[in-house]
């Protein structure tokens, strides 16, 4: 018997990824999405755009009375972002541990952070850090018809069969 059905709940856990202005700016969205397709996510929904503080408000709710937070929209609307969902088991997880700790210069080496940035205002990637806020956030950032299903050809060697 198969450990897992094509439907299987596990496998269809998501997460949004953004990569944020800076890493656009710097040519590095194709190294950011490279480390996901070679973990073995895959990719489910992706754009580029740009930006506004509507869905920045929303986006970053519980930031809002940071001090930092009027410095983080200005960066986060500065330029385009990309915002992807990815797919996959564990995917919330395992993709906040390869990113790594919010502030760059703490972030560690083999982590996209540790590996593309300096510091904490200028991070190259925002990642949900729960499937419950994931789930809120792919809502903000995608429409439903926005996301593609489709079926990995080697996920037998990805997942076992
Ligand atoms: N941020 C910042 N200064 C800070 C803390 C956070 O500019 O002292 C920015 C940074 O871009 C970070 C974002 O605010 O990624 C959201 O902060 P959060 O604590 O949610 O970290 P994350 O989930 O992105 O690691």
């Amino acid at each position: 018997p198969r450990r897992h059905g094509s439907d299987s709940a596990e496998l269809q856990e998501k997460t949004l990824v953004l990569v944020k202005p800076d890493a656009v700016q710097r040519r590095l969205v194709g190294d950011v999405i490279k480390r996901f397709e070679r973990r073995g996510f895959k990719l489910v929904g992706m754009k580029l755009l740009q930006a506004n503080h509507g869905i920045l408000d929303k986006h970053y709710h519980q930031l809002r009375q940071k001090p930092f937070y009027p410095s983080l929209l200005a960066y986060m609307t500065s330029g385009p972002l990309v915002a992807m969902v990815w797919e996959g088991y564990n995917v919330v997880r395992s993709t906040r541990a390869m990113v790594g700790d919010t502030n760059s210069a703490e972030a560690k080496p083999g982590t996209i952070r540790g590996d593309f940035s300096m510091h904490v205002s200028r991070n190259v990637v925002h990642a949900s850090d729960s499937v419950e806020m994931a789930h809120k956030e792919i809502g903000f950032w995608f429409h439903s018809d926005e996301l593609v299903a489709w079926e990995c050809s080697d996920r037998d060697y990805t997942y076992g069969p």
